[in-house]
């Protein structure tokens, strides 16, 4: 239960578009994001100006590109999706831009991995809707300035933290997208289950909701493998037994962890005396990238209070050895 899009197959991304709420009506929790970007959106119409740069950070699964693509259409602008990654050279980036009319949005994924001479040439594109061209290369090389349509950047960023200041500095609108609590992914689950045309219980879409990791796209994917399990073992309609059947053959507990969450606190208290471990250690005991680990796994077990992070590393909480059914030993036992 990969939470980033980047495994996602064919099936699974086309189930995610249909799955995406439109309009902000649609658009459940991350209130107060969504109130202030409500009126920046009608603000910038009423002006008929372009919306100021939208940084959008949070864990992956959390509705940033989804959030894009609502501000997009209430803007009724035209949106291009790239990724920092995919930008190269900073001739794919001018190829983008000057392809872009007045208003339109350019949707940066993972911006915090934009390469610095790309991030450069973005510099003066998001300030003044300019950019530099070389033309020629060797002694024949002149640069010409060519203007571009206002537009909008929205970039997403799991790390903001690996965000350059000057970078940072040209976004005008900036919020960090939290994970989202039972109540709410209950509404969603419920949502995804009338387009895919589930029958489930209010019951059933909580027990999915509550062990989703406060992630939509985790709070989808185990409703879709939930359905199959309710298909073929069960009448076809969703209730709690039958979800708990299916998040147990899927390997999430009782309170929504899955396997990397539990590998990660049992490595740490079974090889590192519950910590304080450094990232990279960590990453190595249980074979994950580390940078996986920090954006993804970290966030969610400090969040529920399993983990925490101190400046000598990382160490477990009491609430960890409970959940795991260990037992902490005392100093004079260490
Ligand atoms: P991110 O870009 O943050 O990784 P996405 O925007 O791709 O996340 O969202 C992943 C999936 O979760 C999408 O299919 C979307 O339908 C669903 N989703 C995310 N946020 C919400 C929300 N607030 N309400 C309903 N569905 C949501």
């Amino acid at each position: 239960l990969d939470p980033s899009s980047d495994n996602l197959s064919p099936i699974e991304r086309d189930i995610e578009k249909v799955l995406r709420p439109q309009e902000f009506e649609d658009f459940t929790g991350q209130e107060k994001i969504l109130e202030n970007l409500k009126i920046f959106v009608k603000a910038a119409k009423l002006r008929g100006e372009a919306l100021d740069h939208v940084l959008l950070h949070g864990p992956p699964g959390l509705g940033k590109t989804t959030l894009s693509y609502i501000i997009a259409n209430e803007m009724g602008v035209n949106i291009k999706v790239t990724s920092g990654p995919v930008l190269d050279k900073p001739g794919d980036l001018a190829g983008l831009l000057t392809n872009l009319e007045t208003g339109d949005i350019l949707f940066i994924d993972e911006i915090h991995r934009l390469s610095p001479l790309v991030e450069e040439y973005l510099y003066s594109a998001m300030e003044d809707f300019k950019i530099d061209i070389m033309l020629e290369s060797g002694p024949n090389a002149r640069s010409v300035q060519i203007s571009l349509n206002p537009f909008t950047l929205v970039g997403a960023t799991t790390r903001s933290g690996l965000l350059t200041a000057p970078l940072r500095a040209r976004f005008g609108i900036n919020s960090r997208l939290a994970y989202y609590d039972a109540k709410i992914l209950t509404t969603i689950v419920l949502r995804s289950s009338e387009i895919l045309k589930t029958p489930i219980t209010d019951e059933g879409a909580y027990e999915i909701a509550r062990r989703s990791r406060g992630t939509p796209r985790i709070a989808n994917a185990l409703l879709r493998r939930t359905r199959d399990f309710a298909q073929i073992k069960g009448t076809g309609s969703i209730d709690t037994e039958i979800a708990r059947y299916a998040l147990t053959a899927l390997n999430v507990d009782e309170h929504g962890l899955d396997e990397m969450d539990n590998k990660i606190l049992l490595a740490i208290i079974d090889k590192f005396k519950g910590g304080p471990v450094g990232l990279k250690t960590i990453a190595t005991a249980v074979g994950e990238d580390d940078g996986t680990i920090e954006e993804v796994y970290e966030p969610f077990l400090i969040q529920e209070g399993y983990l925490m992070r101190t400046a000598r590393g990382r160490e477990v909480t009491e609430a960890a050895y409970k959940h795991l059914n260990r037992i902490k030993l005392g100093q004079t036992g260490k």
